[in-house]
């Protein structure tokens, strides 16, 4: 998978990834990674406003959310004053992004999270 893809690709299971087609829908131009996003999920695939969001702005959603796998990993620049300076796919184990996030994980992520504070 070249590099540029892994930008269009959402975890929507543990092993599953949907590959979201820049032809097919140009929204994902508008979608971007942020620590302190304006976006959560309610399922694998339904990303719903989590505040109000002023137009123009950009719709984000923490990658941390959904994306389990370390292959998704970056430096993140998003500016904000919790930013983690880099995202990875263990992120999901942070208890304030657990705390923070809780009911807005996607489903995969939140079993994931169900499972580690049952061991
Ligand atoms: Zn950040």
């Amino acid at each position: 998978m070249a590099p540029e893809d892994r930008h269009q690709l959402l975890q929507v299971g543990l092993d599953d990834f949907l590959y979201v087609d820049r032809d097919d829908l140009c929204v994902v131009d508008f979608i971007n990674h942020s620590c302190e996003p304006n976006c959560g999920f309610t399922t694998a695939t339904t990303l719903v406003a989590m505040q109000e969001i002023p137009a123009g702005e950009t719709i984000t959603f923490d990658y941390a959310m959904s994306d389990a796998n370390s292959f998704i990993e970056f430096s993140c620049r998003c500016g904000t004053s919790t930013c983690r300076g880099r995202m990875t796919g263990e992120d999901w184990r942070i208890p304030q992004l657990q705390r923070r996030y809780a009911g807005w994980f996607a489903p995969h992520v939140d079993a994931l999270i169900r499972a580690h504070h049952d061991s």
